[in-house]
């Protein structure tokens, strides 16, 4: 097990699991996401009859960081998930983010130029591992492209 385990964080995703929506893959997953000043946002999967215009959790934790105006103040990041049911909070099954979800939490991550903490857990919380957002997405595509993009283009307008 890792140390200094964000108990309350992990718990604040395994809580917010509870009100995914997910009539489809019935597969619950709850994220939550701490900010420097301690505030806490969270989401859970919202499916769609489309499939295709699925949410994922993480997003949903974004999504309110990112309204409050603390996108770029993201420290760590706890999720989990696992089927869905009565029994949710008894699951030893560990997930990480998905590829969409792993560029957003780099998005923040490069915002705020820190190296995010993403606390996996199992509902049951006896399986925890700690990744982090550079390690999620290895060489990755983030706005340091883009500016390098930008400038290779503006020398040669001149
Ligand atoms: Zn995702």
């Amino acid at each position: 097990m890792p140390e200094n385990i964000p108990l309350e964080l992990i718990k604040a995703a395994i809580e917010v699991a509870r009100h995914a929506y997910a009539p489809y893959s019935h597969f619950a997953v709850g994220a939550a996401a701490v900010t420097t000043d301690g505030s806490l946002y969270t989401g859970a999967n919202m499916e769609n009859a489309s499939y295709g215009l699925t949410v994922c959790a993480e997003i949903g934790a974004l999504q309110a960081a990112c309204s409050a105006g603390k996108l770029a103040d993201i420290v760590k990041i706890a999720v989990v998930g696992s089927p869905q049911s009565e029994n949710f909070t008894t699951q030893s099954q560990l997930i990480t983010p998905c590829g969409r979800c792993r560029q957003l939490i780099l998005e923040s991550a490069k915002l705020g130029q820190r190296d995010i903490e993403i606390w996996c857990a199992s509902p049951n919380m006896t399986s925890i591992a700690l990744h982090h957002s550079s390690t999620l997405l290895p060489h990755s595509f983030s706005a340091d492209d883009l500016a390098i993009a930008d400038k290779t283009w503006l020398d040669s307008q001149r």
